[in-house]
């Protein structure tokens, strides 16, 4: 969804026309998951507020941004908020890319490595992989084997299962030991690559993502960085 109906539950001022606004529902996905906030527009009557940043405070979305026109809409006021599109479909291809590296790092390392770190937004998109640099020869494998991924244009899936169903659905999921507690688990799977506990964002096949580049490997001490790119 890229945009919906909604009702104002509840705001609070902040300095110089920004206010902190929470809605009965929300198509913003927070700042979470290794993914950059999203940002956008709420529209009612004659008023128009820039959403800057949405926060995840307590399982509570709240939306933080600039009132640019009219007045703040009273509690109950019916909106429409509108995502930045362009923003939030590059952050898609960054996270659906991210999957894709993981999947080809396993397959050049031969076991599922664990990631520490990652960011799948603009401007820097990265994951820190929990395993000494590749060396160049295993870096041409990664690009080329998740270039495949991306080629083959493969359906990339989201499936709700329950908490006993969760270990069948998955397949070579890093970090499974730090996956927090839930009754439902979401799981986005890229068929013949990966199944990945994950709440993020992402396209529907393997070709929207585009060219993946890699732009820099810094070598961690037994870890590495991979900062990478959507072309
Ligand atoms: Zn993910």
């Amino acid at each position: 969804m890229r945009e919906a109906d909604s009702t104002v539950l509840g705001y609070a001022e902040d300095k110089g026309s920004r206010y902190y606004v929470v809605f009965s529902e929300t198509v913003f996905h927070p700042r979470a998951g290794g993914q950059e906030s999203d940002t956008g527009l709420a529209v009612w009557e004659e008023s128009s507020f820039k959403i800057e940043k949405v926060l995840n405070i307590s399982g509570v979305l709240v939306h933080r941004g600039k009132l640019l026109e009219g007045g703040i809409p009273e509690v109950g006021a019916r909106v429409r908020l509108v995502l930045d599109w362009g923003s939030r479909y590059k952050t898609m291809r960054l996270h659906t890319a991210g999957h894709i590296l993981d999947h080809a790092v396993r397959v050049v390392y031969g076991k599922v490595v664990e990631t520490l770190d990652a960011h799948h937004s603009p401007p820097v998109p990265y994951v820190v992989y929990n395993a000494r640099a590749p060396t160049a020869g295993e870096l041409r494998e990664i690009k080329r084997v998740a270039n495949e991924v991306v080629s083959a244009d493969i359906p990339v899936r989201v499936v709700y299962v329950e908490k006993e169903d969760l270990n069948k659905a998955v397949l070579y999921a890093p970090n499974l030991s730090r996956l927090g507690e839930a009754r439902i688990y979401r799981v986005v799977t890229i068929e013949g690559a990966n199944a990945i506990p994950c709440t993020g964002t992402h396209v529907k096949r393997t070709g929207e993502v585009g060219k993946i580049v890699i732009r820099e490997i810094a070598d961690l001490n037994g870890k590495f960085k991979l900062v990478y790119d959507v072309a």
